[in-house]
């Protein structure tokens, strides 16, 4: 069984600040820890599901040379591969190859949740909020679309309750969750301790994997496919000038279209 954990940092065990994740502030060094354990629990549980590629990848943008690098290397789980420096959902080498199935760890909620602990998509800075085909979606359904094409489905979500939720909600109650915290705003929760999330992690993943008949399908969406993305002001549209297959249909509006959601991502956000 080859597996891919996609890994953020604003959903991991008692993270609930700004500060604890992003490279400049007081608080990263311990936002980092406490991101890593969560991760390592992960890799404990896939390894005892008998996962023989577990492929991690680091995909939250700390700042800096920071970004796509926040796992503390010397604390790492053995048995796994870490992948660093990648752009969210940019390195799909091992769905392009054939993968069993995506996990999502430390995940946190679409902007705009009301009990979703820093909660944003994408970019707090740059992003509004984001649709596709229409219906509000957050990172969990993007990198649920981008497995789906490549025919993986994502059959795990840990982070905040509304994070769960969410996947769920878009992907279908098959997918399996790993609550650590439950927000009661954004920079506000009710939060495990960072030993018992471990062992939540670790357990629901170990179980989700050895059954595989319980996973939810790869989602693809209706195509022709459509990912709107309504950008925080006007001057964030100028990145997509030009670029094939997007447009920008309105002051703060990019529309990126196609029939495969890997293409749809790729020439909205890669190319
Ligand atoms: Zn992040």
């Amino acid at each position: 069984m080859r597996v891919v954990l996609l890994c953020d940092m604003e959903g991991s065990s008692c993270v609930t600040q700004w500060d604890q994740v992003n490279s400049d502030a007081a608080q990263y060094a311990e936002g980092r820890r406490l991101y890593t354990q969560d991760v390592n629990a992960a890799v404990r549980g896939a390894k005892r599901a008998g996962a023989k590629e577990i492929i991690v990848v680091d995909g939250h943008g700390a700042g800096g040379a920071w970004s796509f690098n926040s796992l503390v290397k010397d604390m790492l789980e053995p048995g796994a591969e870490y992948v660093f420096g990648h752009r969210w959902g940019c390195y799909v080498e091992p769905l392009k190859a054939g993968c069993d199935a995506m996990l999502m760890i430390a995940t946190h909620a679409m902007a705009g949740t009301s009990d979703g602990i820093l909660c944003h998509t994408i970019s707090s800075q740059s992003w509004h909020e984001a649709f596709i085909n229409g219906r509000p979606i957050g990172e969990s359904a993007l990198a649920a679309g981008v497995a789906g094409a490549f025919d993986v489905p994502l059959v795990l979500v840990s982070g905040d309750e509304a994070a769960c939720r969410e996947a769920r909600a878009i992907i279908g109650p098959q997918v399996a969750a790993a609550p650590v915290k439950r927000g009661t705003m954004r920079y506000t929760a009710r939060c495990l301790a960072p030993a018992d999330s471990a062992a939540l992690i670790e357990n629901t993943v170990c179980q989700t994997l050895t059954n595989p008949h319980s996973w939810p399908k790869p989602l693809v969406f209706e195509a022709p496919m459509e990912l709107r993305v309504e950008m925080s002001s006007p001057d964030k549209t100028r990145d997509f000038i030009g670029k094939p297959g997007v447009e920008i249909t309105g002051p703060r509006t990019v529309v990126s279209r196609g029939e495969n959601f890997w293409r749809v991502w790729d020439q909205f956000w890669h190319q």
